[in-house]
């Protein structure tokens, strides 16, 4: 696991096991602030021995979670003196969705034998602010990658965790693209010396402005072809054809995995503009329906039926 120090009094981490994915560790006078607790026991413990050592008084006060992904939250268990926060619907899609997900994961990586899904016991709907020590925290509902994003801001530092809000490559399976825009613009109005991603690096002031602008075209590009795809009658194969780099990503961000998360990207996006289509043509047949038996019956009153004789 990589460490590093973004400004005097905040740490990131970022996993050599799992996809780069990071977690912070900011401190205060009064104890210190988790964000984000890592996929893997091994580096989990790493986080928690140093955030315990290096932290005081009081040692970690709270953890919180960007949001249910595993690998943002399975190392939470091993911080149990620490206030688990997370946006409202992080604690309900951990019961229905985390916790079966676990238990099939633990069939085929051993490694996670010992993680217990920890459930966030303090609950945000769309902002809370958190005084600790002499640090103020903002903590914002930044939907889109998924419905309970919560980004991390604080003020005195002008650093942001934005989970995965902000990736190398936007990922919106099970998400929602226009949802990520608009939190994206949002994110692109706050003051910032630095932001760290939910995966991959830490970016700087000057890079920032353009890694978002970046993002958003991306997003815009993918979904305008996919649509296009759907409209054209042509298969979803034909997407596959479509490269990260023509849709404004260098391909090597992400160790190389970028190309496997765009490709998810395009597939999902596939599907269900092929779910809005055929929604909208059910829709439409409806309505005619409709108009059929209006039309007969307003028939039938302007021309009523010959009386049987
Ligand atoms: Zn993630």
């Amino acid at each position: 696991m990589l460490r590093e120090r973004v400004s005097e009094d905040i740490y990131v981490f970022t996993s050599e096991l799992y996809a780069q994915v990071t977690a912070g560790l900011v401190l205060t006078e009064e104890g210190s602030i988790v964000v984000d607790t890592l996929p893997f026991p091994q580096e989990s413990r790493q986080l928690r021995d140093f955030a315990r050592r290096i932290s005081r008084p009081n040692s970690i006060r709270y953890v919180i979670n960007t949001h249910f992904h595993a690998d943002h939250v399975y190392g939470n268990y091993l911080f149990p003196e620490a206030e688990i926060v997370a946006q409202r619907r992080t604690r309900h899609l951990l019961e229905r969705w985390g916790k079966p997900a676990l238990e099939e994961a633990k069939m085929h990586t051993p490694e996670l034998a010992e993680v217990k899904i920890r459930l966030p016991g303090l609950l945000v709907e769309n902002e809370l602010t958190i005084r600790l020590g002499e640090k103020t925290f903002i903590l914002t509902h930044y939907p889109g990658n998924s419905a309970d994003g919560l980004g991390v801001y604080v003020v005195e530092r002008k650093v942001l965790f934005a989970g995965d809000v902000m990736m190398s490559v936007p990922y919106i399976v099970n998400g929602d693209p226009r949802q990520l825009i608009h939190s994206l613009q949002k994110i692109r109005t706050l003051q910032l010396d630095a932001l760290v991603q939910g995966h991959g690096p830490v970016l700087l002031k000057g890079e920032i402005p353009d890694k978002i602008a970046l993002s958003i075209t991306y997003l815009r590009t993918i979904e305008r072809l996919a649509e296009q795809t759907v409209a054209r009658n042509r298969p979803r194969s034909a997407l596959r054809q479509i490269g990260i780099e023509a849709c404004g990503i260098p391909n090597i961000t992400l160790g190389g995995l970028a190309q496997s998360l765009h490709e998810a990207n395009l597939m999902w996006l596939y599907d269900k503009k092929l779910q809005e289509r055929k929604e909208r043509e059910r829709a439409r047949a409806n309505e005619r329906a409709e108009n059929v038996d209006t039309g007969a019956v307003s028939r039938g009153k302007e021309e009523p039926a010959p009386m049987a004789t």
